[in-house]
Order: structure tokens, then sequence, then C-alpha cells
């Protein structure tokens, strides 16, 4: 994703902002482990006070796709990261869906897929969560935070809603091809997977029924702090900012403003409601330094704590 061209100036002063006040993952009060990464596990908070989301499984998840190396799309990588998803996503009993398709490219035509869940409700209107899982095409980047982290909540989230009676209809989509293949993040070479799924809900009809559409990308910092992305549904915002608020979590969702350019505007584009949680100002983007001890498990829990917490007031919202 990317900077809006209005909030390029301030990219800069907000990185060196970061680079001073982000710490590295504050392990060091939990209790003695037996190895660094349990260490790291065990300083989730207990699933039961997060709404039943599970920061250590989510981090397990990060850990899991950290583990295959670089995924690029149209690489051995991605599709050992495809296999790793469908299968913890059938482990919950979720219905999977792969969504195969090619996208034009820089480097030419590439093979891409988009994993869907889609869990049936009487009610056809759709709440669809996304998360890109591709990563950026840089040397031995392996993107534990971008995009690990949203990919780990979603599949933590998955076996949530897969499990729970929902009021509506709700979608998971895990995206292929979000980053560009040029170093440069300009269109078209950038959101390849939501555009072609929002293209073809479009061409079949179903997008209307695509009532809210919430993208997580970059969701991992040990001091998480998302602000209101300017481009996205205010709204939708709102639901996830006042839940945020509510739970206490007023110092992660903040009401400060940034505008960011990533996978909802394929779906804000075409009039369906979306939203991004996203915190792009850590020092590591698009870095080889984006690894797994930048990872803090408890910012994956405050955010599936945030989406499974507001859910009722969405299903309310939109039935
Ligand atoms: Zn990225």
């Amino acid at each position: 994703m990317g900077f809006s061209a209005h909030s390029t100036a301030g990219i800069a002063a907000v990185l060196l902002m970061a680079a001073c006040s982000h710490q590295a993952s504050p392990v060091t009060d939990a209790p003695a482990a037996a190895s660094p990464a349990l260490a790291s596990v065990i300083s989730a908070p207990p699933a039961e006070t997060t709404g039943g989301f599970d920061g250590a499984r989510a981090y397990k998840h990060v850990a899991g796709l950290v583990a295959i190396g670089p995924h690029p799309a149209g690489t051995d990588g991605i599709r050992r990261a495809q296999a790793y998803i469908i299968e913890q996503l059938k482990s919950f009993g979720c219905p999977v869906e792969e969504q195969d398709f090619h996208a034009s490219t820089p480097i030419g035509d590439v093979a891409m897929k988009n994993i869907l869940v889609k869990i049936p409700s009487a009610n056809p209107n759709i709440i669809l969560y996304a998360s890109h899982y591709d990563t950026k095409r840089i040397d031995n980047f392996v993107g534990a935070d971008d995009a690990g982290s949203s990919s780990g909540v979603l599949v933590e989230f998955a076996r949530l809603v897969c499990a729970r009676k929902n009021a509506t209809t709700i979608w998971l989509a895990f995206l292929d091809g979000e980053e560009a293949f040029n170093l440069q993040w300009a269109d078209p070479d950038n959101t390849y997977g939501s555009r072609e799924l929002a293209a073809s809900l479009a061409l079949s009809g179903t997008l209307r029924h695509v009532k809210a559409m919430i993208l997580v990308d970059m969701v991992g910092p040990a001091s998480p702090v998302f602000k209101r992305e300017t481009n996205s549904t205010p709204w939708l915002t709102d639901i996830l900012w006042s839940t945020a608020s509510r739970l206490g979590y007023g110092k992660v969702f903040i009401d400060e403003k940034s505008a960011i350019e990533d996978d909802h505007l394929s779906f804000l584009n075409r009039d369906v409601p979306a939203t991004d949680i996203i915190d792009l100002e850590v020092p590591y983007w698009h870095t080889t330094n984006d690894t797994l001890d930048k990872i803090d498990p408890r910012a994956l829990a405050i955010t599936g704590h945030v989406l499974i917490a507001s859910l009722p007031e969405l299903e309310k919202k939109i039935h």
C-alpha cells in the first residue's frame, strides 16, 4: 500500500518519529520459557479477555507464514503460503474457495490466487473481511508485519466466525498481489487481487450484497497506532473505532487521520463501504527488517478483539 500524494511529504518526518518511539517487542516481562518463540507467544493476553480471539494462535500463524520465507505473487513461496492458509481454514471447518486468475504485471503474466471463505447465512447481506498475504518482491523480505500480521489475524478470526452463528453472510478474503512488482507503488501495478475480486463480484451481481469491507494490513507492531484512514467510509470506521474505545484501546485506535491507498480502494471505487486498519508508520516498512521479532501478539489480539467485538453492531447496522 502507499500513502496518498497528499501525505507523501509527511512520510520522512513520521518515519523518523516512529523510529524514535517504537521499541522492540517487550517480551522480557513474560515468564521464563523454553524458547524465545514461546516467550513471545505467551505474552499474548488470555483469549477470554479478548472476546475469544487468541493472540497466541494468531502469532503462531504469523510465524508459520514467516517460516515459509519470501512469498511474492507468482513464486513457489506464495504457493506454500496458500497451502498453509487453506490447510488452517479447512481445519476449522471453514468453507474455502480459491479464485484463480492471471494478472498482467510489469514482469509479465502472473498466476494469482485469492483464497475466499464464504460463511452462509439466511441473510444475503455480506460483511467482507480482507488481508493481502503476498509479500513485497524484495530479496530476503519475509514480511512479518506486511502481510503476515494481518493474515495471521484473519486466520484466527476465521476460527471464530466459521463456528459462530452469524446474523449476516460473512466472507473472508486472503488477497494475492497487493504489492507492486516495481519498487514504487504506482497504479495499476498494485492491488491485483482486490481489483480482481471486486470486478468479478460486480460482474456476477453479488457486489451489491457486500455492505461492508474491512481491510486489515500491518497490525503487528509492539505499540500499534491506527489512524482513521480518510479515503474510508466514515460510518464503518466509526463502528470499529468506537468499539476500540469502549474496549479501552483508545490509544491504539486514535482519532488522528491519515490517507492510505490500499486494497480497500478497489471496493470504495465501486461504491462499497470500506475501511482499513493499518499502522504504516513503522521504521521497518518494506525493508528486510520486517521480521518476526517486530510482531507483538498483543497487537494481534487487540486487532482481533476489535474485529469480533464490533461484529454484532455491524450486523445490526446492515441487517
Ligand atoms: Zn507492503
